[in-house]
This record gives structure tokens, C-alpha cells and sequence, in this order.
């Protein structure tokens, strides 16, 4: 196989783009190797696009840009020890599908179903559940294509080399394949209903506490919503107030059969969890420890009711459980999740500082896939893993070929 001319790739928003000199979509692994092997001898650099979904410059370059979106499908499905193995270039929606015909599930998703997995599960995303890990946290087995084409197997015999790989953004090489912990397959009982704020704060414990997700999205106008596509759920609501209200949610796993009413639903875990999203937004998404969550949204709340009252995307507000991950925003940190959003035709920028501000006060540690303010210093002294991550991330990639200037900065 050889590179075809390369030119310019957009992300999914379009707030980030590259112009790579090649491009590749290789059909087997062994095209795979010899591509970056070729891409090594030519001195190029070499990146991967998955689904193109995350908002930061993750994926760019300037060398060869591959897209493994033809190495896809379930490889195999290890039943006694509930584990599958799919290529990289594999989407959710496929791994779900699958699953659901062999009697297996993921054990967690975030809102959408439509990225890579191994873009999605190396940038450290998540769904919402207090005792649920991110979804890199499910992985026990990675396939690897270093620069020099030689293949780096990993697996949970070296615990040390698969928490480091675990997130790692495609810094080490090409994830040619990701073998998966999932579970017996269960239906989702997903129920919505909008409260209003200090009811949503009051609820906060017992809510996450007593079901296996919850999560709210905080809107502070009536229009706001509409902005995320969430249904309008007026119709179960605990409270008159249409503005500065809370778009709840809950998914328990049941025994009941599938069934579909407003703003209630049972179905096969991967048809509930993706809800829908249009193209119009920039997220700034952090993780910040679970004991300081309702005084962060309190905070960023009022941020946006008194400061930037033009900023009307809503709050979404989730929780994520600590993993041994060396650069998951996670590791060993049970946390929530809370993103804001800027949109198109305003100056998002003054906002998402002061919530980076807001949220630094915290220990808070951003999702690498979403807008943040990282620098060197800083991924070092949250992460009291990164040095080691930059140590070993040198031994496997000597020659830098699977960094940009973004990575350089952050895990160079
Ligand atoms: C509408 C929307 C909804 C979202 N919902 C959530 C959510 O609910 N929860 C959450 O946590 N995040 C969410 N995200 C963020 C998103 O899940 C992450 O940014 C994720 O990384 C995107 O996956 P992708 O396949 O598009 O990867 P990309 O953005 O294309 O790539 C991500 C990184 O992985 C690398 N990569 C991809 N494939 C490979 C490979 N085979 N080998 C080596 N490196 C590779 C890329 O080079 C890049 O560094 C959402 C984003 C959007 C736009």
C-alpha cells in the first residue's frame, strides 16, 4: 500500500483542522505496519483520526494522517471470561450491535456511540455513574504498531504497561486492536424529568448514590436545551420555572421488557445511552473531585448567571469513578464531570477561561478531548504519574514520530 496526497482534515465541529502531507486508509494490519514503517524511514510524522470528535488538536499533523475506519469489526468474543477484541478503527454503534447479538454489553458508554474506539476509550471518555469507571478503564488487552513497525502486545500481565497505555492518546503507536472487559448483556430502564435547581443539589447523594447513572444537564434559559437536542420535558416536570432548570436523568438496568413512553424508556443498554447532537458547539469538560461537585456548579452557575449571561448552552453534570489509568482524569479520583459549551457567533473564550479558573481551584483534571488551558506544568502536577508516562512514552517512541506541538506540550 502507498500514501495518497494528503490535504486537509476537519475535526467533527470544525474548530480544529491539518493539512498532512500524506494520507492513508489501510485494509489490513500488515498494510498497517508497513505503512508507518515507510512513514518512519521518510522522517514524517504519523497520527490517527478516529471519528474526528474530539475538540482539541489531538489528532493533527503534518506527515502521514491514517484513518483505520477500514480495520474494523469484533475480532473474537472470550465468553468464560466475558472480554472481546475488536480493531481500532472499529465505531461503538458496531462493538454495541455485536454484542447485543452474542449476549454481551459494554459495561458503560458516554452520549454518543459514534466514535472510534480507540479514539474514544484513549482520550479517557466516559458516561455517568458513581461506581462506573471510564471506558479505558474496561481495557485489558492492547495491540500496538510502533514506528519501527514492530508490534508491542499488552496485556494485564504487565499492570504498569497497561495503566500507561490505558490513556494515551496514540502517543505510543498505532492501536491496531483493543481487547475489552464487557458484561452479560442487560436492558436499561432510562428515566427524565426536569426539577429545578436546589432540588437537583438536595437529590445530588441520594440520586447518585441509589442509581447506576445519573447525571443532569443545567439549563439556564428555556432556550438552552435546544441547543443539546435534549427533549423538552415540561410535561414531568417538579417545578413551574422554565429557566434556570434542571434536565434530569436516570438508567438503572432491569429485568423489564423493552418499552418506549415519553421521557421513559427500556431497550439493550447500547440503543439507550446515545442521545443526539448537532454540529454547533465547543466543550470545555472537567473532572473535578467528587467532594467539591456541587460547589463547583454552584460556582460556575453563577458564573454564567451573572457574568456571561450570553453563554446559554447547558451545564452537563456526570460522574465517573477513580481508575488506575496514569493520565486517566480519573486516576484514582472518584469524580464528576462538568462541561459548558461556547457556541457559534459569540466570544467563547473569556468564559471558558473563568470556568478553567473556577474549576482549577479544585484539583480538577480536563478531559483531553475537550477544550482546556493544560500546560507542561500543569499535566505534571496533576497527574503523579505523568513523569513516568513521559519516561516510558520515550523508550517505546524515540524519535517522537506519534507526537504534534499539542502532545509534545502536554506528554512530550
Ligand atoms: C457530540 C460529542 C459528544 C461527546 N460525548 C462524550 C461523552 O459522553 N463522554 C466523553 O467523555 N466524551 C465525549 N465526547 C468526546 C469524545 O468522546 C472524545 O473526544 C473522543 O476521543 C473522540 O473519539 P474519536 O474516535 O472521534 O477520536 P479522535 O478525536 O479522532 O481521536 C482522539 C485521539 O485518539 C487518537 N487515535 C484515534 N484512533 C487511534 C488509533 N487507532 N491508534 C492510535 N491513536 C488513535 C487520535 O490521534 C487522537 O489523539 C464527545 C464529543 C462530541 C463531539
Amino acid at each position: 500500500m502507498t500514501f495518497e496526497k494528503g490535504g486537509v482534515w476537519r475535526n467533527w465541529v470544525g474548530n480544529q483542522y491539518c493539512v498532512s502531507q500524506y494520507k492513508a486508509s489501510p485494509e489490513t494490519e500488515a498494510e498497517l505496519v508497513d505503512l508507518v514503517r515507510e512513514a518512519d524511514q521518510r522522517d514524517l510524522g504519523i497520527r490517527v483520526s478516529g471519528s474526528g470528535h474530539s475538540f482539541t488538536p489531538v489528532v493533527g499533523t503534518n506527515g502521514l494522517l491514517l484513518s483505520l475506519a477500514n480495520l474494523h469489526g469484533v475480532h473474537s468474543i472470550d465468553h468464560e471470561h466475558k472480554r472481546v477484541t475488536v480493531a481500532g478503527g472499529t465505531k461503538i454503534n458496531e462493538v454495541g450491535r455485536t454484542l447485543k447479538q452474542h449476549g454481551l454489553s459494554l459495561i458503560n458508554q458516554g452520549d454518543i456511540d459514534s466514535q472510534a474506539v480507540a479514539g474514544a476509550f484513549t482520550t479517557g471518555t466516559h458516561g455517568t455513574g458513581l461506581r462506573l469507571g471510564n471506558l479505558a478503564s474496561s481495557i485489558c488487552g492492547m495491540r500496538i504498531i510502533k514506528a519501527d513497525g514492530n508490534i508491542l502486545d499488552i496485556d494485564d500481565s504487565d499492570r504498569d504497561l497497561l495503566h500507561a497505555a490505558q490513556v494515551s492518546l496514540g502517543t505510543l503507536g498505532i492501536i491496531s486492536s483493543l481487547t475489552l472487559n464487557v458484561m452479560d448483556a442487560y436492558n436499561l430502564h432510562e428515566r427524565l424529568w426536569r426539577d429545578d435547581f436546589e432540588t437537583c443539589m438536595e437529590r445530588h447523594d441520594e440520586l447518585a448514590a441509589n442509581h447506576r447513572h445519573f447525571g443532569f444537564f443545567w439549563c439556564p434559559t428555556p432556550e438552552s436545551r435546544h441547543l443539546y437536542c435534549l427533549p423538552d420535558t415540561a410535561a414531568v416536570s417538579s417545578t413551574e420555572k422554565l429557566a434556570d432548570v434542571c434536565e434530569m436523568k436516570i438508567m438503572d438496568i432491569t429485568d423489564a421488557a423493552p418499552m418506549e413512553a415519553d421521557f421513559e424508556k427500556i431497550a439493550y443498554s447500547s440503543e439507550v445511552y446515545p442521545i443526539e447532537y448537532v454540529p454547533n458547539f465547543v466543550e470545555l469538560e472537567y473532572a473535578v473531585p467528587l467532594e467539591y461537585g456541587k460547589t463547583a456548579v454552584r460556582a460556575v452557575r453563577e458564573l454564567m448567571l451573572t457574568r456571561h449571561t450570553n453563554c446559554i448552552y447547558p451545564i452537563e453534570y456526570r460522574f465517573t469513578a477513580g481508575d488506575p489509568g496514569w493520565m486517566s482524569p480519573f486516576h484514582h479520583q472518584d469524580s464528576i464531570t462538568l462541561s459548558v459549551s461556547g457556541g457559534p457567533g459569540i466570544d467563547y473564550w473569556p468564559f471558558l477561561r473563568d470556568v478553567d479558573e473556577i474549576l482549577r481551584r479544585y484539583g480538577s483534571r480536563p478531559h483531553w478531548g475537550k477544550m482546556h488551558f493544560l500546560d507542561t506544568d500543569d499535566v505534571t502536577q496533576l497527574y503523579p504519574r505523568a513523569n513516568d508516562f513521559r519516561n516510558l512514552r520515550r523508550q517505546i517512541d524515540p524519535k517522537n514520530r506519534f507526537l504534534n506541538d499539542h502532545l509534545r506540550l502536554l506528554l512530550g
